[in-house]
This record gives structure tokens, C-alpha cells and sequence, in this order.
């Protein structure tokens, strides 16, 4: 069993979730905002999250770096990576088809913000971060390197940890009341867990 069968599931999934998200990263631009919230550290926060996500795996599908780090493929490997990523991938869809013109990359408000709460946000308040997720949890189970696979479980971790308190209460002051009762009755990424 040789890595390349990890490699191409994982590159085809990263193409796979660009494409998605093509198409809402255009509209998003020219979708008027009201705030901004956070802004250098926001960037700082992707530029983590990119760096085990996609820099680092990068390095080793291309470079087969840090060699010293790889070590051997189980069989089941590329099967479950598979099958997770194509979970995220699912998931992500999802999110992008329900959040509409609502979404942005950094924490912001639209203009005409609205508060989604149907469809994949029905029962969990972040799940195209759970999607992320599961991108990063595919890698730790498709690249069979210690510092490439777990890297998208440490970068997305590290924005998911420093974000998400964050967000909600930008979500409390522009919603009140409602994204009260919505916080009351959803789980954050893991529906009655947490
Ligand atoms: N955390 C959510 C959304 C990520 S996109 C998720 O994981 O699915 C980030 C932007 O979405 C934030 O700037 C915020 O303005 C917006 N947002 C987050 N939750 C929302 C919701 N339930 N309805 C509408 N907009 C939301």
C-alpha cells in the first residue's frame, strides 16, 4: 500500500470544496456589510488555519515533506478518509446553500443580515465549521505523516477555539433575544453534545 491513494482523495476533496465555494466567495464580495468585527486577528486566525490545512499538507503531497514524519499506511486508510471527506464535503454544501448572502470568511454582519436557523443550522449553530472539522479529521486519516495529517486538526483547532465565543456574541448583540433562544436549542457542531 503506498500513500498516493491519500494523496489524491485528499487533493480531490480540497478541489472539491473550492469549487463550492467559488461561486459564494464572488457574491460575498459585492454583498454590502454593516461591521467588521476582529479583522487583523481574524487574518492572523486563517493564516493558522490555512497553514495546517492546506500549506503543510501541501508540502508533503508534493514535496514528501517532512520525511521523517511519514510512516506506513494501513490499508483502511484511504477508505475512511474518503468516506469523512465526502461527509464534509456534503456538509459544506450545505451550509453554503442555507447561510445565502449571510456568509462571510471573516467575522462581519451584512447588511440585510438574517438569522439562519433551518436546514443544517436547525439543529447546530456551526456546522460549516463542523464541516472544517471533518476536513481536518479526513487529512489526520489520509496523509499518512504525523505533522501533515493532525496539522488541519492543530490550525483549524486554533481558529475554530479563538472564534467561535467570538462570533456568538457578535450573533448576540445583532440578533438579542433571538440568537438567545437559538443558542438555548442547538448544540455548537455536535448536535446534543456540544
Ligand atoms: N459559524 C457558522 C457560520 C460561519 S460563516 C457555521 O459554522 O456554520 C461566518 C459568518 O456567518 C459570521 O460572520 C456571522 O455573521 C454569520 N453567521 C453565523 N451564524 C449565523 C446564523 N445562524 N445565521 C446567519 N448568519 C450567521
Amino acid at each position: 500500500m503506498t500513500p498516493l491513494a491519500g494523496k489524491v482523495i485528499w487533493a480531490l476533496g480540497v478541489v472539491g470544496w473550492f469549487l463550492i465555494r467559488y461561486p459564494h466567495d464572488r457574491r460575498s464580495r459585492r454583498t454590502p456589510r454593516l461591521t467588521r468585527r476582529d479583522r487583523a486577528r481574524e487574518i492572523v486566525l486563517m493564516a493558522i488555519s490555512a497553514t495546517g490545512l492546506l500549506l503543510l499538507p501541501l508540502v508533503y503531497v508534493f514535496g514528501d515533506q517532512p520525511h521523517f514524519a511519514n510512516y506506513p499506511v494501513q490499508a483502511w486508510q484511504p477508505w475512511l478518509g474518503a468516506v469523512i471527506f465526502a461527509a464534509a464535503l456534503w456538509l459544506f454544501r450545505g451550509t453554503h446553500k442555507d447561510l445565502g448572502r449571510n456568509w462571510s470568511v471573516t467575522l462581519e454582519v451584512r447588511e440585510q443580515h438574517t438569522l439562519v436557523t433551518s436546514g443544517v443550522y436547525s439543529r447546530v449553530r456551526h456546522p460549516m465549521y463542523a464541516a472544517f472539522w471533518l476536513w481536518a479529521l479526513a487529512q489526520a486519516v489520509l496523509l499518512p505523516n504525523w505533522i501533515a495529517g493532525p496539522a488541519g486538526l492543530v490550525g483549524f483547532g486554533t481558529l475554530f477555539a479563538l472564534r467561535v465565543g467570538h462570533e456568538e456574541q457578535l450573533m448576540l448583540e445583532t440578533f438579542g433575544e433571538e440568537y438567545r433562544r437559538y443558542m438555548a436549542r442547538t448544540s455548537r457542531i455536535l448536535p446534543g453534545v456540544y
